[in-house]
C-alpha cells in the first residue's frame, strides 16, 4: 500500500530503514528540523544540519524512491537560549528556497517557558512574511494538555494566520478536540510508549472522525519504529475500516494538507 509519512526524523534512521520504509510502501516523507540529540554548540550547527536536510538526505531517500521533504525552524527544544535561537533563525530565509521545503516547523513548546514561546511567536510570523504552512509540536506527557493550550492562545493573537495551514502534532486524547475544534489540522504519533499508541490513534480516529487528521511515527532518536504507520493500517483493516477509509488516513489527508505548500506536487 502506498502511504505518505508525514513526520519522520530521518538523520536519526539508518539507511536500512529507508530499505524498510520503501519496501512497506512508503513513497513519500517529510522531516521536520527537530533535535539532533544533542544541542548543538553553536548557530552553524543549524546551517549543517539545514544543508542536511535540503540537501543530503532527498539524496539518500531518492536511492530507496522516496520523495524527501522537510521543514525549517529552531526546535523549541534548542529555543531556551533567544539570542541563539534569533542567530539561527536569522539563517533560515537562506533555504526556504530549497525545493523540498515545505514550512515553518517543528516548531512549538517543550517546557512551556516564557523564552520557547516568544520564540515560537517569531517563528510563526516568520511563516506568515514568506506565506508558508506550519507545523506544530506540542509537549509531552504532563506538560501536553497546558502546552497545547499557550500555543493555542498565541495563535490566535496572530488574525491573519489561516488555521487550515497549520497542523499541531502529538495530539492525544484529552487535545485533539480542542485542536480540531479551532479549526487545525492534528497530527497523531504512533509511538511505543509514549504519545499514542496503534489502538489509541485508531479509537481517536473513531471518535472524532478523519477529516483533518493525520498519523505518522516521528521516528527519532527516542524509542520509536518507522513502520509505525503501516502497521497503523494493518490495525485499522482487523478493526473494519475499509480500503477508502485507510487510503484516505495514509494518503489523501497527509497530502491535502502538505499541498498548503506549493512545492508538495507529487503523483
Ligand atoms: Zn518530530
Amino acid at each position: 500500500m502506498r502511504y505518505i509519512e508525514p513526520h519522520a526524523h530521518m538523520v536519526s534512521r539508518t539507511t536500512d530503514d529507508y530499505e524498510r520504509l520503501a519496501l512497506a510502501g512508503c513513497e513519500v516523507l517529510c522531516e521536520p528540523a527537530f533535535w539532533a540529540g544533542f544541542d548543538r554548540s553553536s548557530p552553524d550547527g543549524f546551517r549543517d544540519y539545514f544543508l542536511q536536510l535540503t540537501r543530503h538526505e532527498p539524496k539518500r531517500a531518492a536511492k530507496h524512491g522516496i520523495r524527501h521533504f522537510c521543514w525549517l525552524c529552531v526546535n523549541p527544544k534548542e529555543a531556551e537560549d533567544p539570542g541563539f535561537a534569533r542567530e539561527v533563525m536569522r539563517m533560515i530565509p537562506e533555504f526556504l528556497d530549497s525545493p523540498n521545503v515545505l514550512g515553518i516547523g517543528e516548531i512549538g513548546l517543550n517546557k512551556n517557558t516564557r523564552n520557547e514561546l516568544a520564540i515560537f511567536e517569531e517563528h510563526v510570523q516568520l511563516a506568515l512574511d514568506h506565506d508558508l504552512p506550519v507545523l506544530v509540536h506540542t509537549p509531552h506527557l504532563e506538560d501536553k494538555r497546558k502546552g497545547t493550550r499557550l500555543i493555542l492562545d498565541a495563535l490566535a493573537n496572530f488574525p491573519k494566520l489561516r488555521r487550515d495551514q497549520v497542523v499541531i502534532d502529538h495530539v492525544e486524547e484529552h487535545t485533539v478536540g480542542t485542536v480540531l475544534d479551532a479549526g487545525y489540522w492534528a497530527g497523531m504519533t504512533l509511538y511505543p510508549h509514549s504519545k499514542c499508541s496503534v489502538d489509541r490513534a485508531i479509537d481517536i480516529l473513531e471518535i472524532h472522525g478523519p477529516e483533518r487528521l493525520w498519523m505518522n511515527s516521528a521516528c527519532d532518536w527516542g524509542v520509536s519504529d518507522p513502520l509505525a504507520v503501516p502497521k497503523c493500517a494493518l490495525r485499522m483493516k482487523a478493526r473494519g475500516h475499509d480500503t477508502a477509509a485507510i487510503r484516505r488516513m495514509l494518503w489523501e489527508n497527509p497530502r491535502e494538507f502538505l499541498s498548503r505548500s506549493p512545492r508538495f506536487i507529487i503523483d
